[in-house]
């Protein structure tokens, strides 16, 4: 049975990348028939931030990216967040302290601190090992009976795994293929620390066991720990999963990893949701707030290092659940474009039916204060939708839908008026007081006072835009015309005159 988890630590906001490596383990997950299960890896309180749980809960919420099993829904294999697991990780403590696998060591951070130094100064670098650890202050070094002293006398300690000597570890990873790795090069990490909580390589490992984790997806940067991770459970005699650790995203540039930083500098940030940066107090808008669609969001996402049949781009998650695959994954850094996003948030767009996007526009707070009527809205929307990239543009892009310009372009202004244009437009205002006003009869209207008039089209048509939308942009006039109504454009006009 596959069982995918993706185990973020709450320690601040879900980045991108968080973002793809939950969307792979899901769609992995569903296509396989599996299960999905959210962690919260919250043994480190040091780095716990207060409402990151619930924050990343909520995005991947908004994602669409429900897991089967979590916290908040609970499960066959609950509790789902692992500062409320002490007592499994208590009971595999004693398990692999029973082994060769795991030691005591008593060594004082000052202690520990010093050798370093040490070290430094004859230009080495420390390292808990195999070749350090039987001179430092461990249960390798030291009796049994100086051992349980220490322990009488409640000497803190830390459990550390006991890195086998010189032993090739060939690893398989679904993604980067087959790759070897000598003991001798990995350090004697620790497992429990002094206040009997796991780190992270230890319960990670216990969860995935105990959850029965058929697969591990997660980012490249946690491929170096994969060898200790496949010695634990050989140390557990446990069968360990399988792995796929996902590349990085890189920056619009190609080169380096990209940040937090990037997002907003590239005029949208990269969250997907609204959260507070616990360092800096700053407001880091998420992709939500920016306007994009879950859906464009999820699919361009999706396609960050993977490629769905035939080169498609427009992808729902159902077709993506039944395509995904996770042997097909690119190896290489994924370029994140923010173009290319904006790009994918208009696809969909454009996919909404008018009303839909109706609904949409109707929420937008300045939209809602004009207190328009539905049929109105609905025309502006068929007339903006194809030229906008998210909802509020047509707010933003159609201002003059709701309001008259309260200046006019000044490069439009040399373009479109000379000394005859008052008076032709005086004389057309006039034409159009007894004029039924929709779209066609206008554009007819507009055609024979040119004609009449013998004005070539934009000597008509440019100064009635400029004094109807005050710059030369903007959908038909006609039918902006027939949006505003007789009465607007008969007052822009007369604005425009004097
Ligand atoms: N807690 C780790 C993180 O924050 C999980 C890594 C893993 O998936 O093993 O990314």
């Amino acid at each position: 049975k596959v069982r995918v988890r993706f185990a973020p630590s709450p320690t601040g906001a879900l980045h991108l990348g968080g973002v793809r490596t939950a969307l792979y383990d899901y769609l992995f997950a569903k296509n396989q028939g599996g299960e999905f299960v959210l962690r919260i890896e919250d043994t480190d309180t040091a780095r716990y931030v207060e409402g990151a749980e619930d924050y990343i809960m909520n995005s991947l919420e908004w994602c669409g990216i429900i897991p089967d099993e979590s916290p908040r829904v609970g499960g066959p294999y609950a509790p789902y967040r692992q500062s409320e697991r002490r007592d499994i990780y208590d009971r595999y403590k004693e398990q692999i302290l029973k082994t060769e696998y795991a030691y005591l060591a008593f060594d004082t951070p000052e202690e520990l601190d010093a050798i370093r130094k040490d070290f430094e100064a004859k230009g080495d670098v420390f390292s808990y090992n195999h070749q350090t650890r039987q001179q430092l202050k461990n249960s390798i070094s030291l009796s049994q009976d100086e051992v349980q002293k220490l322990l009488d006398a409640k000497v803190p300690y830390v459990v550390r795994f006991k890195m086998p000597v010189d032993r090739t570890l060939n690893l398989q990873d679904i993604i980067r293929g087959n790759f070897s790795v000598n003991t001798n090069t990995l350090d004697d990490k620790v497992l429990i620390k002094n206040d009997g909580m796991p780190t992270y390589h230890f319960a990670n490992v216990v969860d995935d066991f105990e959850m029965k984790i058929s697969h591990v997806i997660r980012g490249e940067e946690w491929l170096p720990s994969m060898p200790l991770h496949v010695l634990l459970y050989e140390a557990m005699n446990w069968e360990a999963p399988e792995f796929a650790h996902l590349s990085l995203i890189l920056k619009p540039e190609g080169k380096g990893k990209l940040s937090k930083r990037d997002g907003a500098k590239f005029g949208f940030p990269v969250f997907p949701m609204n959260f507070k940066d616990p360092e800096s107090d700053e407001i880091w808008k998420g992709y939500k707030e920016s306007g994009y669609f879950p859906e464009a969001f999820i699919n361009m996402t999706a396609l960050l290092g993977w490629t769905p049949a035939n080169d498609r781009e427009i992808v729902s998650m159902d077709e993506m659940i039944a395509e995904f695959d996770l042997h097909k994954v690119h190896k290489a850094g994924a370029r994140f474009d923010p173009q290319k996003a904006k790009w994918f948030n208009q696809e969909y767009l454009k996919l909404k039916s008018n009303e839909e996007v109706l609904e949409l526009l109707k929420e937008v707070e300045e939209v809602k204060a004009l207190n328009l009527s539905d049929d109105k809205l609905l025309k502006i929307v068929s007339l903006m939708k194809e030229r906008a990239t998210f909802v509020i543009d047509i707010y933003n892009d159609g201002k003059f839908f709701f309001e008259a310009p309260t200046s006019y372009d000044e490069k439009a202004l040399k373009k479109a008026w000379n000394d005859t244009t008052s008076a032709i437009l005086k004389d057309f205002a006039g034409k159009l007081e007894t004029s039924e006003f929709d779209s066609e009869t206008l554009k007819e209207a507009i055609h024979h006072f040119a004609e009449e008039h013998s004005l070539g089209m934009g000597k008509v048509m440019m100064p009635l835009r400029l004094a109807l939308v005050g710059e030369l942009k903007g959908p038909d006039v006609p039918d902006i015309m027939n949006i505003i109504g007789k009465e607007e454009t008969l007052a822009r006009l007369e604005k425009a005159i004097s």
